[in-house]
């Protein structure tokens, strides 16, 4: 008989925003199900977000160890206004005013160092997977003996990307805001412009965090990437060789959640009945429907979503559309749509105001096209789903994502966001949206974009099953963690 490996006790902290929450709880839970204790850091009125999926997860598996263990975050003490322990609190009607309390909420989290270190050392977990945007991990951990994993969020190409064009000083790379160049040293010649790319002021606070980022980065015992091999061979290969010491990519972690249960409590906000969106979707012919959605953190002006209403429609095509506004206009007069919008497009289309069941609706066989800002959880959620994208990106490390779906997987249609905006994106107008969904539904290569994405559906699959890539390197992280 053989002796029970002893079991591997990881602490995961997750920076509190959706798009860093909801793959660290999916990882948690993958890593419960291969046999380790897993712990979730958060704050109290976090955890409420996680519990629910938490308590589902146990239920299906009672045998399985995961827990959340709560921080405190003093938001008023530390100047932040009552409540805000989530970047998707932060409801101002002024982006100026959003953006600076934002970042106020960054700096705000060295204040877990303290009570990080007390856990560490009281618990003494086998490692710590501690989110990019907390570099001061790496120093608590390191008292300790503990490992620290950093976990970015992002996939293997952005980070490439940006370590190029990082180490390549964009000052020397001759070109003005909006003409494309070939990002050096890259393999496969990706061209963006100035204007795509946050800018680094390595002065502003933020630029401060970034440098102690990357720092932390090379101190730290290595990288887990939400990401599979074959997604990006190259840059996974480039990663490892050039930039960081180890990584292991274990994704899509989005397809750790299986059953209708789990993939409706991800991250979920009270906003529309699942069941009833499936029955709508139920009622609709394969891949004939588009979703559209721009992740927990853009939210446009009403200029834009008229916009996007009124391309959608001339479109003709079915479609789910969310709808996130952060002003709080409950009771005001919707002023985003079309007069008579919702009547002219029922049937055709849904509108979901605030969250939707993502996942449910991207792996519904009614759904063909996805439209998205490009966030990382998104793009790889569609890429799991098989379907072909039209890429807007918005901000963050979004236009790197979408050079790679444009540029390199080739399943992708540009509407033409030129430039970083963050928040509210560049301003696209109702023709561009209609050419561009079109152009993802109608003709030769649309059907090229289709099938080339179901492959990679099948890949992503594949990737997460017994002997597959992602499968593979959480092993060997486990057996490496666990000696
Ligand atoms: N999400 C969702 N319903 C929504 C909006 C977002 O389930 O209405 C989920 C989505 O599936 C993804 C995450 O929230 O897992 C958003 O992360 P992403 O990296 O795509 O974008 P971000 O919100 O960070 O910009």
């Amino acid at each position: 008989m053989g002796i029970n490996p002893r079991k591997l006790h990881i602490i995961f902290f997750p920076f509190m925003a959706y798009g860093h929450m909801i793959p660290i709880l999916d990882m948690a839970k993958l890593f419960s199900n291969r046999g380790a204790k897993s712990t979730i850091l958060t704050t109290p009125l976090n955890s409420k977000i996680l519990q629910k999926s938490i308590d589902t997860f146990k239920n299906l598996n009672p045998s399985l160890e995961i827990e959340i263990q709560i921080f405190d975050f003093p938001c008023v003490e530390l100047g932040l206004p009552e409540g805000c322990e989530n970047v998707d609190f932060f409801t101002s009607k002024n982006n100026d005013d959003r953006l600076s309390l934002t970042i106020k909420f960054f700096m705000s989290t060295r204040f877990f160092k303290d009570q990080l270190e007390k856990l560490l050392e009281t618990t003494r977990p086998d490692c710590l997977i501690a989110d990019m945007f907390f570099p001061w991990a790496t120093e608590a951990a390191e008292k300790y003996n503990v490992p620290r994993l950093v976990f970015h969020g992002t996939g293997y190409f952005s980070l490439c990307s940006e370590y190029c064009i990082r180490v390549h000083n964009p000052q020397k790379i001759e070109a003005s805001s909006c003409e494309p160049f070939v990002i050096p040293d890259l393999p496969g010649n990706i061209v963006i412009t100035q204007e795509q790319i946050a800018d680094r002021d390595e002065e502003s606070e933020m630029g401060k965090l970034m440098i102690e980022v990357k720092e932390s980065d090379g101190k730290s015992s290595g990288v887990i990437v939400n990401s599979f091999y074959e997604l990006e061979p190259d840059y996974a290969d480039f990663y490892k060789s050039v930039i960081v010491k180890r990584a292991w990519h274990i994704g899509p972690l989005s397809l750790c959640s299986r059953g209708f249960e789990e993939k409706t409590e991800r991250g979920k906000k009270a906003s529309i009945d699942e069941a009833e969106c499936l029955k709508w979707l139920d009622s609709k012919k394969p891949d004939s429907v588009i979703y559209i959605s721009f992740g927990s953190v853009a939210c446009f002006k009403n200029e834009q979503l008229l916009e996007i209403a009124a391309g959608l429609e001339v479109s003709g095509t079915n479609f789910i559309w969310v709808v996130r506004k952060n002003d709080g206009n409950k009771g005001e007069k919707e002023e985003w749509l079309p007069e008579g919008f919702e009547e002219r497009v029922a049937g055709k289309g849904m509108i979901i105001r605030g969250w939707a069941p993502q996942v449910l609706i991207l792996d519904h066989q009614a759904t063909g096209g996805f439209v998205t800002h490009c966030g990382w959880n998104s793009l790889l959620e569609g890429v799991a789903a098989g379907l072909p994208m039209v890429t807007w990106p918005v901000g963050a490390e979004q236009f790197y994502n979408e050079k790679l779906v444009t540029q390199v997987l080739k399943t992708g249609v540009s509407v033409g966001a030129k430039k970083r905006v963050t928040y509210m994106g560049d301003f696209i107008s109702r023709e561009k949206v209609n050419e561009a969904v079109r152009e993802l539904l109608v003709g030769k290569e649309a059907e090229e974009r289709r099938k080339q994405a179901k492959q990679l559906a099948v890949m992503a699959k594949a990737a997460v099953e017994e002997g597959g890539s992602s499968f593979n390197d959480l092993n060997s992280f486990i057996e490496e963690f666990t000696s």
